[in-house]
């Protein structure tokens, strides 16, 4: 199949990276060493792949698209397994376990319109990753590192914060694509959280937290009415806050803080 030929699926959000040097900073973005496990997700026409591969990592792609086969099939080998499957619907676990490795990565520019399906889903598999690298949509990457009293600060930015360290590293102009999206993009860095705050009960935390957010114009004090008040207020008052906050204005820290008072 001719490169020209392919018929890009908006559906399927292809908007293939085009650009050399953008390539190039993603890679650069992360210390890969010939030992560890990239998984990339929607390799596409295998841009991304082929700098990926100049670092002789273990490679597993999942494309959903099996008209890119032309493509991918030339850059399987021993190294590189492809997989044409439904991200969503893959048993990761079972697909990394035949391999030994020393870090765990997922690199991919991502279909946007599951974003925080594949991540919630790579967080749930509970396959230990110890970074990530995702081309998001630019107001996305925002959300993801939002900060509290943020309009974008939220309880998916506690439930990826609480996993992950993440920074935005650099914009990527719609016109680095091919077709260019109506949106621009970013580059988001994922570092696994160490155990700094740990969490006594995550089910409660995360509870907390979806209550805390439930309606996003109420205080604590409302959203909260099932809770001990006065356990939460005393926690609060130890970070200069108090039930009349809304849950935007309280740090991730303060939340774990409170559900393992609660707990
Ligand atoms: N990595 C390539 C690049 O940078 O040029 C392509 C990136 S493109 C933004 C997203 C890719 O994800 C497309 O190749 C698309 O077919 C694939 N894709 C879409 N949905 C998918 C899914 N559910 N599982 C796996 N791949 C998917």
């Amino acid at each position: 199949m001719d490169v020209d030929n392919f018929k890009h699926k908006k559906s399927l959000g292809q908007n293939f990276l085009k650009d050399n040097t953008i390539l190039d900073n993603i890679v650069k973005a992360i210390d890969l060493k010939e030992n560890d496990l990239v998984l990339e997700i929607g390799p596409g026409q295998g841009a991304l792949t082929k700098k990926l591969q100049t670092k002789n990592v273990n490679l597993i792609c999942y494309e959903i698209d099996e008209r890119t086969k032309p493509y991918l099939e030339k850059l399987s080998n021993a190294k590189t397994e492809i997989i044409y499957a439904d991200f969503l619907k893959v048993d990761i676990k079972k697909d990394i376990e035949k391999y030994q490795y020393h870090n765990l990565y997922v690199i991919a520019n991502l279909p946007y319109y599951i974003t925080t399906p594949i991540i919630k889903k790579i967080i749930d598999s509970k396959i230990d990753v110890d970074g990530m690298l995702l081309m998001v949509q630019k107001e996305v990457a925002d959300r993801f590192g939002a900060k509290p009293k943020s309009k974008d600060y939220g309880s998916l930015t506690i439930y990826l914060n609480y996993y992950f360290n993440i920074t935005k590293l650099f914009n990527v102009p719609a016109s680095c694509f091919d077709p260019a999206p109506k949106v621009d993009s970013a580059v988001v860095k994922f570092q696994k959280r160490k155990e700094e705050f740990p969490v006594i009960n995550e089910e409660m935390f995360f509870k907390l937290v979806q209550d805390a957010f439930k309606q996003k114009r109420k205080n604590l004090k409302n959203n909260l009415t099932n809770y001990d008040l006065k356990k939460i207020e005393s926690v609060l008052t130890n970070y200069n806050l108090s039930l009349q906050n809304r849950a935007e204005e309280i740090p991730i820290e303060v939340f774990i803080d409170l559900a393992n008072k609660l707990n």
